[in-house]
C-alpha cells in the first residue's frame, strides 16, 4: 500500500508506517477545536493529529529525528 502524494497521507511518507498506528504518544493538549495529540513515528518524525470527526488525522508532521534535512 504505497503513499500516494495526491491523496490524504495515509501513511508516513518517510518510512511508511500507517498512521493510524501511532508508535509513541508524545503528548496531548486541549484546544479549542476539540484535541490535539502530537506523535512520533519509528523514525523519529514528529506528527501532530487534531480531532476530526470521531477520528485523529495527521495535519502536520516533521522530518524523521535521526536524519539530517540534506539527506533528503
Ligand atoms: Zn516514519
Amino acid at each position: 500500500m504505497p503513499c500516494e502524494e495526491d491523496t490524504v497521507m495515509l501513511c508516513c511518507p518517510y518510512c511508511g508506517w500507517p498512521d493510524d498506528d501511532p508508535v509513541t504518544t508524545v503528548s496531548r493538549h486541549r484546544s479549542a477545536s476539540g484535541a490535539t495529540v502530537w506523535t512520533r513515528c519509528v523514525c523519529g518524525s514528529l506528527q501532530t493529529r487534531v480531532r476530526r470527526g470521531g477520528a485523529f488525522v495527521v495535519c502536520a508532521r516533521s522530518r524523521p529525528a535521526d536524519h539530517p534535512a540534506a539527506s533528503l
